[in-house]
């Protein structure tokens, strides 16, 4: 099956290539096929919204079905933030360090360190179906950076006493939201197709 990934993060494209070639799901970026989705607002207040503005976008800009994922980070004693606004969370040219420093300075004196990732990936096909799935990681914020793989938040979240940073790329997509997400994503594409 052809998808079109809908996504101008190259780490993120990484992980969805990584994860989505085994599941025999054939997937080309926009950047291959020239296609920016730099105008694309994301102005949905959840995760699932903001996945459908994207893939949606993508779709309309290629006529090829369009897969994408909108993804982030919720601290409990935070309210949930930054959540959908992980990305932005320092500022909008910020650096992977600068969001997780500030984050790491706002969690100062704070015990209940617990927090998640989700990632919502959603499908949209030219006819207009659409294919929404979520996937979560519980874990925890640390309190310093650990490890040197990944992007992202990815040296403060732990599972368990390993960073999402100190792990291998096996064992991230074993546990992580987005590896979950795409197994229902899978999942879900078995049962459509028969
Ligand atoms: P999005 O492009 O709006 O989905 O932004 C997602 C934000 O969450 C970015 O700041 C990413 O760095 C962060 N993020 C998403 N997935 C991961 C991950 O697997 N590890 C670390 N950070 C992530």
């Amino acid at each position: 099956m052809q998808f079109i990934i809908a996504t101008g993060n190259a780490h993120k494209l990484t992980e969805l290539e990584r994860i989505l070639n085994p599941l025999g799901i054939n997937a080309a970026s926009t950047k291959s096929l020239g296609i920016s989705l730099d105008d694309v607002e994301e102005t949905g207040t959840t995760f699932e919204e903001n996945a459908y503005l994207k893939a949606k976008a993508a779709c309309d800009k290629t006529g090829l079905p369009a897969v994408a994922d909108d993804s982030g980070l919720c601290v409990n004693a935070l309210n949930g933030a930054p959540g959908v606004y992980s990305a932005r969370y320092a500022g909008e040219n910020a650096t992977d360090k600068e969001r997780y420093e500030k984050l790491l300075k706002e969690m100062e004196g704070i015990t209940d360190r617990t927090a998640y990732f989700v990632s919502a990936v959603c499908c949209v096909w030219p006819n207009g179906d659409t294919l929404t799935v979520r996937g979560e990681c519980h874990g925890t914020i640390g309190f310093e950076p650990l490890g040197e793989g990944g992007f992202g938040y990815d040296p403060i979240f732990m599972v368990g006493d390993q960073s999402y940073s100190q792990m291998t790329p096996a064992e991230k997509d074993a546990i992580s939201h987005r590896g979950r997400a795409l197994v229902k994503l899978q999942q879900a594409l078995q049962e459509i197709l028969g």
